[in-house]
């Protein structure tokens, strides 16, 4: 699933397709991409809307219209837009803009969402759902200690849930945990100052490394442009399962924790603090 560094990518790599220009024509054809509404009233709701910005909240994607609307996608699984999408398997929706010029919505299994809002919805719905930006700057490690503090949770459970940080998936989990040094399963509430500072900078550390190459491509998230993301190469803990621990040579070892597959180090992340 594209998690934060994955979507921040894709909206990079869109925006200055969409900005400024008109959605001239929209055509979607798939109801469950913007169900419960009929996808051709969203389309005709769509037309004629002039772009303002591309922006991204936690996993979700904002097309924030001149008019004041909103249109909130969530890539989910397999959802990704393309430009100059002509030629494509799996298309979903098509977006002809004033400049002659097409974007595209590709989802091979079909669990991404679009939802059209009015003028005013945008931040309750958001608010509700998704909390801190954990790259912003006034996201400190003294502000993920509150949002951590008395809970019981494992950790991992506690930074997959996207209303204590926005944005975070399995991979910068497990990555941001192998760089902090704490093991999935610790209390989530139970972090010392010094492990929640390493926790901070840990998260933004994967974040930022994620964006750098541009996401990871595991089996079918693609840029705008079609390439590939290439993080997956710097994987430190994720999907290494035997692999010796880039810092101490321990073999990575899998468990689940809610239900999630979870690699960790065995011996550089133990579960009582040390
Ligand atoms: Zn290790």
């Amino acid at each position: 699933m594209p998690e934060l560094p994955e979507v921040e990518t894709v909206r990079r790599a869109i925006a200055p397709a969409l900005e400024g220009r008109t959605l001239e024509h929209v055509e979607i054809d798939d109801v469950r991409l913007t169900r419960p509404e009929d996808p051709l009233v969203v389309a005709a709701e769509l037309t004629g809307e002039r772009v303002e910005r591309v922006d991204r909240r936690g996993k979700y994607l904002i097309v924030r219209f001149v008019s004041g609307r909103a249109l909130l996608i969530h890539l989910r699984m397999t959802g990704s837009l393309l430009r100059d999408p002509a030629g494509s398997s799996h298309l979903r929706a098509l977006l002809r803009l004033d400049d002659g010029t097409e974007v595209g919505y590709r989802d091979v299994r079909r669990f991404g969402t679009w939802l059209l809002l009015e003028p005013g919805e945008l931040e309750p719905y958001l608010g509700a759902r998704v909390g801190e930006e954990p790259l912003v700057a006034a996201f400190t490690a003294k502000g993920l200690g509150e949002r951590l503090e008395g809970r019981r949770a494992p950790l991992k459970a506690a930074l997959l849930d996207q209303r204590t940080l926005a944005g975070l998936g399995n991979i910068y989990v497990d990555e941001a945990l192998w760089y902090a040094r704490l093991h999935p399963l610790r209390p989530a509430g139970s972090l010392d100052r010094d492990e929640l500072r390493r926790l901070h900078s840990a998260i933004r550390k994967a974040l930022e490394l994620g964006i750098a190459r541009q996401g990871s491509t595991l089996s079918t998230y693609r840029l705008p442009d079609g390439s590939s993301g290439s993080m997956q190469k710097e994987f430190k803990a994720y999907g290494r399962l035997d692999e010796p621990c880039d810092r101490c040579g321990t073999p990575i070892a899998k468990s689940r924790v809610g239900g999630r597959g979870t690699w960790f180090c065995p011996n550089c992340q133990p579960l009582e603090p040390i």
